[in-house]
């Protein structure tokens, strides 16, 4: 017993899978399709989508973002998890990614959920802002270029409803945070700045679990 995070050896995590994974069907053929991808490791892990989509039921959401979307697993987990009606406005640079998940949202009958506007996702998240949809969004997911965290963090809260919450993926950086950044790590050093900036942020709620390659959660106040 330990009051801290239980480390996960390969034969425990495996536990975790057998007595707690409900994988939708398409997500596990999107998933087995996008193993032998050379990014496969971007794809987000089948307990964290699971988590995800808990989290837009327990929020009620209906309008979510997604920054950083590869083959389109979280989109999907996301798009399955809201209503009838529900949206992910869905934003990625790659077409040669995304063309590879659309197959499977529309095996799901979910692709009508899922918006996907290609380009920089900065430019995206502006002209929401510039069409007024400022308050109006349930959930955001970033999971993009580590660099430009800080700016899609400060432009999904301004677009997110007071209780609305934004996810952070990868915030511990296999461990990397830790260490002082190396010259030139610009990555790293972005995913520092922000940790620290979001740990006194008045404007939100926060919790940074060790799920995944760590996963915060920060709800709008
Ligand atoms: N959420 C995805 C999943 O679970 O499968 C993984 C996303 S992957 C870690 C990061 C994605 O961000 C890539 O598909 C990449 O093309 C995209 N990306 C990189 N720079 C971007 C930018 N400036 N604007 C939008 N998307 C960007
Ligand atoms: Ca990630």
């Amino acid at each position: 017993m330990s009051n801290r995070s239980i480390n996960l050896d390969d034969h425990l995590y495996q536990y975790l899978l057998n007595v707690s994974l409900r994988e939708h069907p398409v997500l596990a053929e999107l998933r087995a399709a996008t193993t032998s991808h050379p990014r496969a490791q971007m794809q987000i892990s089948p307990e964290q989508g699971q988590f995800m989509a808990l989290l837009i039921k327990l929020l009620g959401a209906r309008k979510t973002l997604e920054i950083g979307v590869f083959t389109g697993y979280s989109s999907l987990t996301v798009a399955l998890a809201l209503p009838e009606g529900g949206k992910v406005v869905a934003c990625d640079i790659s077409t040669e990614f995304t063309d590879l998940g659309k197959p499977y949202w529309n095996k799901a009958g979910v692709a009508n959920k899922i918006d996907l506007r290609i380009g920089p996702a900065t430019d995206t998240l502006d002209a929401l802002l510039a069409q007024g949809e400022a308050g109006t969004f349930d959930f955001a997911f970033i999971d993009a270029d580590k660099s430009n965290y800080d700016a899609y963090y400060e432009r999904c809260l301004k677009l997110l409803r007071p209780g609305g919450l934004i996810a952070i993926d990868n915030v511990l950086w296999s461990g990397q945070v830790a260490r002082p950044a190396a010259a030139g790590d610009a990555d790293t050093a972005a995913l520092q700045a922000l940790n620290t900036k979001l740990h006194h942020d008045e404007r939100v709620d926060l919790s940074m679990l060790p799920v995944g390659d760590g996963l915060t959660l920060a709800r709008k106040r």
